[in-house]
């Protein structure tokens, strides 16, 4: 493979060296969650220690470090995005939190009965709820892109579902099931040209490519901390400004406040009138941390050893013949949905486990995506760029290993 520094990487991630089983561990669930590298929890752990206080609010000194520190986190994602402003950015609990926001802030200003959302089959349950209880609330409706056999969006039905009722566009960047890479450009441009916002949900994508969101040209860019070696409980949202400026607020609370009386309330400004609350200032902090780390080895550098790592393990799967995988697009990130044939996912992961591979198995929280293709769940493998053409290996051998005990 390529001149990756794959063993100084992995050294920067301390959990990976482990036994589980008697068997060192191949952690190939970094769709469902990442692990940690040492510089962001020292980080952590240093803020705890001597650092902690309350943000925006006090005037003692560890509250104004902290603050200073919290909003050089947002500036860090503001580049780390390519977004104009770092007003543009607004802290959330996760991915999750974020599209929550959106749905409810253009489904109170701008959603009423008989209008329409445009999701796809692929999108995560978090891109799908939040915007049918926004269309319940108003009246409105969902429509659905569909999904080929190679699990790539059909474009061509998607430039047809829109009407003079369509108000928004949201999709996944890349699918967590699939894999595949969407292209998204191209849907921004269809879903402008009718003069519709889109939201782009890119929980899978900020980690394995670099992400610019002006290039994208999208209105909304949602991602999570911990899908990117980040915290748990931190997340982010980009907006343009002028829509974000328009949006009413999400929740009430604390800083997201101008002047309080009983009233009347006016609201901050950007970002801060979409952060009611004391915010995840400590886990912004470790975000911020994690992405600097990510940029310090370079996201194309990333990218090209994740997408060698994926040719690798296309190839290798595609040579056991009772595997079925979905999600066979040419343009798709290093994830891998399959089914052994008679071998129920629950039980292949279960034995797969004993031998150190650590997968998912499930829906995926895509039901309608496993509805599209007929089947109750797939085995989930993802992998990114601490992973080795060794754990594909491991992984393969322990699928053969599996077929062998089950027949
Ligand atoms: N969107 C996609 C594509 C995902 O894969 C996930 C999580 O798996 C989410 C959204 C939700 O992320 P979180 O649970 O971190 O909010």
């Amino acid at each position: 493979m390529s001149d990756f520094p794959i063993e100084q990487i992995r050294k920067d991630f301390p959990i990976l060296d482990q036994i589980v089983y008697g068997k060192p561990l191949a952690y190939l669930d970094n769709g469902a969650t990442t692990q940690k590298p040492l510089r962001m929890i020292e980080a952590i752990n240093k803020i705890h220690r001597e650092q902690n206080a309350s943000i925006h609010r006090s005037v003692n000194f560890l509250s104004e470090n902290m603050t200073t520190l919290y909003e050089e986190a947002r500036t860090t994602v503001q580049k780390f995005i390519g977004a104009p402003k770092s007003s543009q950015i607004i802290f959330t609990s996760g991915a999750t939190g974020s599209i929550n926001l959106v749905a409810f802030s253009v489904g109170e200003s701008m959603l009423k009965a008989g209008d329409e959302i445009i999701l796809s089959t692929m999108e995560h349950h978090s891109n799908i709820v939040p915007w049918q209880m926004a269309c319940e609330r108003k009246g409105a409706s969902l429509k659905i892109i569909p999904v080929t056999d190679e699990g790539e969006l059909d474009m061509e039905a998607y430039g047809n579902l829109f009407s003079d009722r369509t108000r928004m566009v949201s999709v996944t960047h890349v699918s967590n099931v699939l894999g595949t890479i969407n292209p998204v450009k191209e849907i921004v441009r269809i879903a402008h040209s009718h003069g519709v916002q889109v939201l782009l949900d890119g929980a899978q994508a900020v980690q394995h490519e670099p992400v610019n969101v002006v290039d994208l040209d999208c209105d909304f860019y949602v991602f999570s901390g911990h899908k990117i070696y980040g915290p748990t409980g931190i997340g982010v949202l980009y907006g343009k400004e002028e829509l974000l400026e328009k949006l009413p607020p999400y929740q009430g609370g604390g800083d997201m406040i101008d002047q309080v009386t009983f009233e009347k309330t006016t609201y901050n400004q950007l970002p801060f009138k979409f952060e009611a609350g004391t915010t995840n200032f400590i886990g912004a902090i470790g975000l911020a941390e994690s992405l600097n780390y990510l940029s310090s080895i370079g996201l194309d550098k990333i990218q090209r050893y994740e997408q060698e790592l994926r040719d690798y393990a296309t190839l290798k799967l595609s040579a056991i013949p009772q595997l079925k995988m979905y999600g066979t697009s040419a343009d798709k990130a290093a994830v891998f949905s399959f089914i052994l044939s008679n071998v129920h996912p629950y039980d292949t992961g279960l034995i797969i486990d004993k031998m150190g591979v650590a997968v998912r198995t499930g829906t995926h929280c895509a039901m309608p995506l496993m509805q599209r293709f007929g089947i109750h769940g797939t085995v989930r493998a993802s992998f990114c760029f601490y992973n080795t053409t060794d754990e594909v290996d491991r992984l393969c051998d322990a699928l053969n290993t599996v077929l062998d005990l089950m027949g």
